[in-house]
C-alpha cells in the first residue's frame, strides 16, 4: 500500500465550537492507484490531505505513507519525507514566475539534495508536451500547460503518492481533459499513486476508485467509475439529510 490510514479521528477547535472533520477513517489507496476523493463541502477532504502529508497531526490514529508511520516524526522528519516521498499539485499551479519550466520542475530536488539528471527532465517535459516550452516562464504558458508543469514538477522525484487538491478547478474542458489523462496514465503506466481532491464527476471519473466522504466518514468506494454514476452518488450525498423520500 502506498498510502494507509487507520482509524484517523482530528478535531479542529476546542470545546463546544470543535468540530470532528475526520471521525474514525481508515482507507488504504495501493501502489499504482489514481484515487479521487469526493464529498460536500465541509466533509473532512482537505483534512484527510493534510493529514495523510503530515501537514496535520491526527488526535488519534495513524497515517502510513510509503509503509513509515507519520505519527513519532518530528517536524523536520515530515519535511524531508514530504520533499522526497510526495507530490504536490494544486489547483493554482503554485509555480514560482521568476523561474523557466525546467527550473521550477527541478526545484524541489535541489531543495532535497537531489541529483538532477537534466535529460530525464527533458524527456519528461516532451512526454507532457512541453519539450518547447523548457525555457519560458510560467506568465508565458497556459493555464493547462502550467498544470503540466506542476505535475512534472510532482513526478519527477517519483514520489510515493502524489496529492492533487483541484487539480482541474481552474482550467477550461480540454486542458482539464488532458491533465487528467496525464494522472491516469501516471498511475497505470509508471505505476505512480495519486489521491485527487475533486468536485468535478468528470474528473472524477478518469481515477481507478472514488471514495466518497460525508461528515468526516468514508461513505462509499466506487471502483472504475463513470461520471454519471459519480454525479448520482454526489447528489444524494449533498442532499439535505431528511429530503429523501418525498419525491
Ligand atoms: P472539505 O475539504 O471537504 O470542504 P475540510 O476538511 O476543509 O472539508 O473541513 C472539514 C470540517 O472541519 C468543516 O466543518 C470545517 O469547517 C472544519 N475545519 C477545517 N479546518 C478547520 C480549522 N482550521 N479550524 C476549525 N475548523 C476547521
Ligand atoms: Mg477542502
Amino acid at each position: 500500500m502506498a498510502l494507509e490510514l487507520h482509524h484517523v479521528t482530528k478535531r479542529h477547535g476546542e470545546g463546544a465550537t470543535a468540530v470532528t472533520a475526520l471521525d474514525d477513517v481508515s482507507l488504504a489507496i495501493p501502489t499504482g492507484t489514481f484515487a479521487a476523493v469526493m464529498g460536500p463541502s465541509g466533509s473532512g477532504k482537505s483534512t484527510l490531505l493534510h493529514c495523510a502529508a503530515g501537514l496535520d497531526r491526527p488526535d488519534s490514529g495513524s497515517v502510513v505513507l510509503d509503509g513509515r508511520r507519520l505519527d513519532g516524526l518530528d517536524e523536520a522528519a515530515l519535511t524531508r519525507l514530504r520533499r522526497e516521498r510526495m507530490g504536490f499539485v494544486f489547483q493554482s499551479f503554485n509555480l514560482v514566475p521568476t523561474l523557466t519550466v525546467a527550473q521550477n520542475v527541478t526545484l524541489p530536488l535541489e531543495f532535497a539534495g537531489r541529483r538532477v539528471d537534466a535529460r530525464r527532465v527533458r524527456a519528461l517535459l516532451t512526454r507532457l508536451g512541453l519539450g518547447e516550452r523548457t525555457g519560458h516562464r510560467p506568465g508565458e504558458l497556459s493555464g493547462g500547460q502550467q498544470q503540466r508543469v506542476a505535475i512534472a514538477r510532482a513526478m519527477l522525484g517519483e514520489p510515493a503518492v502524489v496529492f492533487a487538491d483541484e487539480p482541474t478547478g481552474a482550467l477550461d474542458t480540454q486542458a482539464a481533459r488532458e491533465v487528467l489523462a496525464i494522472l491516469r496514465q501516471a498511475a497505470a503506466q509508471d505505476g505512480r499513486t495519486i489521491v485527487m481532491v475533486t468536485h468535478d464527476p468528470v474528473a472524477a471519473s478518469y481515477a481507478d476508485v472514488v471514495v466518497f466522504f460525508a461528515d468526516g466518514h468514508v461513505v462509499d468506494h466506487l471502483p472504475r467509475p463513470d461520471a454519471a454514476t459519480v454525479a448520482a452518488r454526489m447528489a444524494r450525498l449533498s442532499a439535505p439529510a431528511h429530503a429523501g423520500g418525498a419525491r
